[in-house]
């Protein structure tokens, strides 16, 4: 079953063009490998998502798979990067995702009657999110102007420290609680993103420094791509009192289909049965209740469960759904209504 379509918090299509792994135009005719391409969203019935713009990190990647197949692990979090170079990265990201568009791959969306209608096109619908606020400026000049080139959602970090705050090292067993909240910089920037009405991603944010944004923020309280702490005790999934914080604000969470995070042991091996990934759903929708859960794949970011394996595996996502007893209006709440409903409420309408 391809419908209905699946519209997901979080994917890293961007970072391939950027590494020069994958081009527009290969998007919109079709890939060899990745996750993403024209091709298998509409053989998947993958109706697009927050494509974000994330400043890479010179990390080793077979150092970071080898180090999270240990029983537990610690990974040390890169060094913060500088706004002048994550700010040439991000232009060239924002350049990539217009350029994806220009090749007809996607549609950029800044609105909910934008995404309603691209969501159901053959072209994905596409949010520019950026990952990491490295590239902002504590005068907020950049966000504005990143803002009027359609950015619509934004993570005050990814892992690394940035001026406004901390993010969780990847770390397991471990809660999200390490380290200090926002710094006043942060502060603001939850206030100016109020202000501009950008969504603000609460994912790989540490425990405290969401506690910072519940307190400030008049929106919902949105994570685009994490579980459920109580069946993985991993740094980046959230606890039963933060979901409760998102339920309150009647926000939502998106399931992240990294192995790591559904796993219950926490490690980096796609081999495994997608009722693992129903057990997060059923936590998450315990809590939340079932207007705030979706999906945040993590697809071209993550190892995704081997029966998914790319947008073109989804049929696979909603066929275990429905053998959980999932009826037809749920599906169509987890698959993308709820995603509209929290941004309607974010963006206004
Ligand atoms: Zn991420």
């Amino acid at each position: 079953m391809t419908s209905p379509p699946i519209f997901d918090g979080h994917n890293d299509l961007i970072l391939r063009l950027l590494r020069g792994t994958a081009t527009p135009e290969g998007v919109t005719a079709g890939l060899e490998d990745g996750h993403i391409d024209l091709p298998r969203a509409q053989a998947g019935g993958f109706g697009g998502g927050f494509f974000a713009i994330y400043v890479p990190s010179p990390v080793d990647k077979d150092a970071k798979a080898e180090e999270m197949s240990h029983p537990s692990y610690d990974l040390p979090l890169p060094a913060q990067i500088p706004q002048p170079e994550a700010l040439r990265i991000t232009l060239e990201g924002a350049d990539a995702l217009e350029a994806l568009e220009a090749a007809g791959a996607l549609t950029i969306c800044r609105s909910v009657a934008e995404l309603e209608a691209a969501i159901h096109a053959p072209k994905m619908a596409a949010i520019m999110h950026i990952e990491g606020a490295e590239a902002i400026d504590p005068e907020f000049e950049i966000l504005h102007q990143m803002h009027a080139r359609s950015l619509r959602s934004l993570g005050p970090v990814w892992s690394r420290p940035t001026i406004f705050g901390n993010g969780v090292p990847f770390r397991f067993p471990s809660t999200g609680d390490i380290g200090d909240g926002l710094s006043e910089h942060g502060k603001r920037l939850v206030a100016e993103c109020n202000a501009l009405k950008i969504m603000i991603d609460l994912s790989h944010l540490n425990e405290k420094g969401m506690d910072d944004v519940a307190a400030i923020s008049d929106a919902p309280l949105v994570a685009t791509h994490s579980n459920a702490y109580a069946v993985t005790p991993h740094s980046r999934n959230l606890t039963d009192r933060q979901l409760s914080q998102i339920a309150q604000s009647d926000g939502m969470v998106g399931i992240n289909f990294a192995s790591a995070f559904l796993r219950p042991d926490g490690q980096m091996d796609s081999d495994f049965s997608l009722d693992v990934m129903m057990r997060h759903l059923d936590h998450l929708v315990k809590i939340l209740g079932e207007d705030r859960v979706g999906f945040g794949s993590d697809f071209d970011g993550a190892l995704v469960p081997k029966d998914i394996g790319s947008v073109a595996g989804l049929p696979a996502l909603r066929q275990a759904m429905v053998d959980h007893g999932i009826g037809d209006e749920m599906m169509e709440k987890l698959c993308y209504r709820n995603w509209l409903r929290v941004l309607r409420k974010t963006w206004g309408a």
